[in-house]
């Protein structure tokens, strides 16, 4: 899986030996567990699904952690994703509104022992005001917009990646908040599952 990553343009030493520590089978139901390093999405259960491995590192990458930022996610799904912001990280806050996938994800954070992770049942448009603000936001499911509590949470000099568009096309960018305002960068084309929530429209 590494050789793929570094051949698509994936730099960072770090994101690259955390994706080596978390075995990623761990994260995939049992079925699919055939699939867990192959490029491309698998099926997680409640019509979700787990990204490719190649989007994860991109999304990881753009993060630009060094280990002493404080990160709020917005899907949990498996799990995966948290497991590498846990390990590349300070500490994770990761909302997902199925409970059953929070449940599951937890069980297999739960084989490593992580310490600075804390999974809730959330709706991820209205973020997670109690530890906010956050230096870092990852958005796991596209939205037509950035939902602006989430906008509200982040960190001046933070940075916050999110896919943008419906099922018809979607662009992952990065937004880094300088001066109270978000700057936009380019990442990728790509294809997630919709944002769902009070401050997201219907994709
Ligand atoms: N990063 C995950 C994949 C997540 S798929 C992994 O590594 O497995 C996107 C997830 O976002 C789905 O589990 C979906 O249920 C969740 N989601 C969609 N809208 C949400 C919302 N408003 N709040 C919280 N979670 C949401």
């Amino acid at each position: 899986m590494l050789r793929q990553l570094v051949e698509r343009g994936i730099k960072s030493t770090q994101v690259l030996a955390a994706m080596d520590r978390v075995p990623r089978e761990r994260f995939v139901p049992p079925d699919w567990e055939f699939l867990a390093y192959a490029d491309r999405a698998v099926q997680i259960g409640c019509g979700q699904t787990i990204s490719q491995p190649y989007i994860v590192a991109l999304m990881s990458e753009a993060l630009q952690l060094t280990g002493v930022e404080r990160v709020l996610e917005i899907g949990t799904g498996s799990g995966y994703q948290t497991a590498l912001l846990a390990e590349l990280a300070s500490s994770v806050v990761s909302l997902e509104r199925h409970e059953e996938l929070s449940r599951r994800a937890q069980l297999a954070l739960a084989e490593f022992g992580y310490t600075n992770v804390e999974l809730v049942v959330a709706d991820g448009t209205l973020g997670w005001p109690e530890q906010a603000p956050y230096d870092r936001i990852m958005v796991a499911a596209a939205a037509d917009h950035i939902p602006p509590a989430l906008e509200a949470q982040l960190s001046e000099g933070g940075i916050l990646v999110i896919p943008l568009g419906d099922s018809q096309g979607q662009v992952l960018r990065a937004f880094h908040k300088v001066g109270g305002r978000l700057d936009a960068e380019w990442l990728s084309g790509c294809r997630f599952v919709p944002l769902v929530g009070a401050q997201a429209e219907p994709s």
